[in-house]
């Protein structure tokens, strides 16, 4: 312990001081590009891994490791340098990835964004009477019009949108929810919780795989503040269920003047038959919730938002709910949600909108593309190239029984595993984010956006040589 000790205060005192580091030519002029506070906290972290694998004993001598300083120092300012956010090329197939970062927006959302970014707006300010205005007046009427609904409100995102709704409606009091429906949707979002966070109380009714109208009428006391229903999004209860229809329960809460509340996800605005049993927010207001809320960036393609349609004066109280404050969204948001819905308002969605877009292509879409990327990979690369058939995903927790089919190129390395392509694909320029099936690489055109399936040949060119060498 001792002997280790002294060793280690050794090599403290054998390594320079940072400020001697600084002096160096090299280090100097790294300086003057970062900044001396940025240069001087790397070389500092760059020093103690310096000693940490020098007396760890594993590997380079102090000189060695010293004299190659200014080089990873220069590499890893240059590394800090660079946006950390990067576009990558969406290759496994599922549309809406959250990891991915969800629906890619148009490219004239995109550039509707870039142009409110750099300007002043008239984000609260009404023109016409030169007083302040209401940020949501900028997207209100469309949905009210898109939904056929009497007011819409916008937020940050979905789960935003039902914490509001729950607090606003419900704080101190009972929310009434089906045990087949008290969901975790991923990232942590749990009904459950969500419910103690807005401050109401859960009262359960009937079972996991059936509830009754009966079991939600006996829920009923001076306590009751709502009816939640939620779409289980990723999951699915199937054999013997049995739960109310939405009129149904919509009968219930009319009967008993409690609001009914919808969380539905993903965001469809009308019915699809590409995405059968896809509950559609139109339908749903239509058939009698009072309040419905769904993302903005899963089926409508559009930016991370949560959207909130129905009554008038639910949604009056939820803008008025000091909490809203905290979950507005920022006009950037606006600004894109604006375009996003004029093009689904003026039916152009499966044109314009990626995400709307990419569900809508045939297999057969995809395999032309597939085809003529795979002859290219075959001549440019040692790559094994096939175009076999296979499934996309719609994801983002929608339609997810709906399997659409699609054709992947599946690749096979003469020299190196699945795995080892893969990572070669992620850690290219751009990244390339792909799914290993069967031993293979299987790239999914569907969800590569028009005019990146060269730009897709090109990185997985430079894989395959990466893999090689
Ligand atoms: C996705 C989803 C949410 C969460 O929405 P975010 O926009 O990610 O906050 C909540 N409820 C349901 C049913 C969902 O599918």
């Amino acid at each position: 312990m001792a002997r280790f000790e002294s060793a280690g205060a050794d090599l403290r005192r054998r390594i320079p001081p940072v400020d001697q580091f600084l002096m160096q030519p090299e280090v100097r002029e790294l300086t003057s590009r970062h900044g001396r506070e940025l240069v001087r906290h790397h070389l500092r972290l760059l020093l103690e891994e310096a000693r940490d694998r020098v007396s760890s004993g594993g590997g380079d001598s102090l000189a060695e490791t010293l004299a190659r300083l200014p080089e990873r120092l220069s590499r890893r300012l240059e590394d800090v340098a660079a946006p950390h956010l990067r576009g990558v090329i969406n290759a496994t197939g599922v549309v809406i990835h959250t990891n991915l970062g969800r629906a890619p927006l148009s490219a004239r959302a995109a550039a509707r964004v870039a142009e409110m970014a750099t300007t002043y707006t008239n984000l609260e300010y009404d023109l016409s009477e030169g007083e302040r205005g209401e940020r949501e007046a900028h997207v209100e009427p469309r949905l009210v019009a898109l939904l056929d609904c009497e007011a819409a409100l916008v937020v940050n995102n979905n789960a935003a949108a039902v914490l509001l709704a729950v607090n606003t409606l419900a704080e101190g009091r009972e929310v009434v929810v089906s045990r087949g429906e008290l969901v975790e949707i991923g990232g942590s979002f749990r009904i459950p919780e969500v419910l103690r966070k807005g401050g109401a109380r859960l009262r359960e009714v009937g079972t996991t795989n059936r509830t009754r109208l009966s079991d939600y009428r006996a829920a009923i006391g001076p306590e009751t503040a709502a009816f939640l229903k939620v779409h289980p999004s990723n999951f699915r209860i199937v054999g013997f269920t049995e739960s109310p229809t939405l009129e149904e329960l919509a009968g219930l809460a009319r009967e008993t003047s409690l609001p009914l509340v919808e969380d539905l996800g993903s965001g469809l605005l009308a019915r699809s038959e590409a995405l059968p049993g896809e509950p559609a927010a139109r339908a749903s207001l239509r058939d009698g919730a009072d309040l419905v809320t769904f993302s903005g960036d899963k089926l409508l393609g559009g930016p991370q938002a949560g959207l909130v349609a129905g009554r008038r004066s639910l949604v009056d109280a939820m803008r008025k709910n000091p909490l809203y404050r905290a979950l507005r969204v920022d006009k950037l948001t606006l600004a894109a949600l604006d375009v996003t819905l004029a093009d689904h308002q003026a039916g152009r969605a499966a044109r314009e909108v990626p995400v709307v877009r990419m569900l809508a292509l045939s297999a057969a879409d995809v395999r032309e593309r597939a085809e003529a990327l795979s002859d290219s990979l075959r001549t440019a690369t040692p790559l094994q190239v096939e175009v076999i058939p296979g499934v996309s995903a719609v994801g983002g927790g929608a339609s997810p029984t709906v399997e659409l089919p699609t054709a992947l190129i599946a690749l096979t390395h003469p020299l190196a595993g699945p795995d080892r392509l893969a990572a070669a694909l992620r850690a290219g320029e751009p990244p390339v984010v792909a799914r290993v099936t069967d031993g293979r690489v299987t790239l999914d055109l569907r969800t590569v956006l028009p005019g990146q399936d060269s730009i897709l040949g090109a990185a997985v060119q430079r894989a395959a040589l990466d893999v090689s060498r």
